[in-house]
């Protein structure tokens, strides 16, 4: 039989931490502001963007129908967000990624990396390994509107025009624009110098999700206390207190997934509220709309002056 251990040593790998660690969500609906590609895979001749099926309640009841929606993938997502802090401009013109000597897919994986602290770090060679404790979800899109196929002029793999060759023609779907995507990160017992990492690429990231060209999302508004409030909810919590604004998949209804995602950011502990700040201390508090946006660039703040100047 195992004997109990007498070491400290943590169990997890982490380095104990002088301060309070919390978890945090953040809840948003994004919106593509133009068309959009996230490759998944090419057919003949046509670049497809990336798609899932969604098993749907029939309207008349009886048993399920397959969808096909666009898709953000939480994985791609992380990937940008990622590079978003690689790329961070330090003061002298250096990058973050070359400070702390990180990247992709040579991540540094120090507990002290401002990157691999949340997105984590594997490095097979040295046996190292650091929990990422950061994780992505959601990013299926509320209308069933199917990608449109476009034609190109040149394959983008042909980099150099060849004299006498004409270039490839080729065709590739894009999102639509106006496509809504909820969207969820989840972090697992970070401190709050290290959710400032995780608010800081959330943030940037936006501008740049997407492969190619056009990129970019933005939040989308919407009624919350107010009319046209970023649609954007940030919990810290030990205790789970509010109730999820997650938008079903199976939801094909903007109006209808506003509707509950409001009625969601609102009702916390089988109640509902009516301030966009529900503080319960150490245990649980959330940030609603325009309070969620300013607590998240409060955060992006604190990391520049900490961390890049
Ligand atoms: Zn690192």
């Amino acid at each position: 039989m195992a004997k109990a251990t007498t070491t400290s040593k943590a169990t997890t790998g982490l380095s104990p931490s002088t301060t309070q660690r919390y978890h945090y969500d953040i809840y948003a609906i994004l919106e593509g502001t133009q068309e959009m590609y996230f490759g998944e895979e090419v057919a003949i001749n046509v670049n497809l963007v990336e798609k899932v099926k969604v098993p749907r309640s029939a309207p008349n009841g009886q048993g399920f129908q397959e969808i096909d929606k666009c898709y953000i993938s939480p994985t791609k997502r992380r990937g940008v967000e990622r590079r978003t802090l690689i790329w961070a401009p330090m003061k002298a013109g250096i990058l973050l990624g070359d400070h702390e000597q990180c990247g992709i897919p040579g991540t540094c994986s120090r507990q002290e990396c401002p990157i691999c602290c949340v997105y984590g770090a594997l490095q097979p060679k040295e046996d190292i390994s650091l929990i990422g404790r950061l994780t992505h979800g959601g990013g299926v899109a509320i209308q069933p509107l199917l990608p449109e196929v476009k034609q190109r002029a040149m394959h983008p793999s042909v980099m150099t025009r060849v004299e006498g060759v004409t270039p490839m023609p080729y065709r590739r779907e894009y999102n639509e624009p106006a496509l809504l995507y909820p969207v969820y990160n989840h972090c697992l017992s970070i401190t709050e110098q290290e959710f400032e990492s995780v608010a800081y690429a959330f943030l940037n990231a936006l501008s740049r999700i997407g492969a190619g060209n056009p990129k970019g999302v933005r939040i989308a508004d919407g009624l919350l206390l107010e009319e046209n409030e970023p649609l954007l909810v940030v919990d810290r919590y030990l205790a789970p207190l509010g109730k999820r604004p997650t938008i079903s998949p199976q939801e094909i209804n903007p109006n209808v997934a506003l509707d509950r995602f409001r009625d969601s950011a609102f009702f916390v502990f089988g109640e509902r509220q009516n301030s966009e700040v529900i503080d319960r201390g150490v245990a649980f508090t959330r940030w609603i709309g325009d309070q969620a946006m300013q607590r998240l660039q409060q955060y992006c703040l604190d990391f520049t002056q900490r961390v890049l100047l």
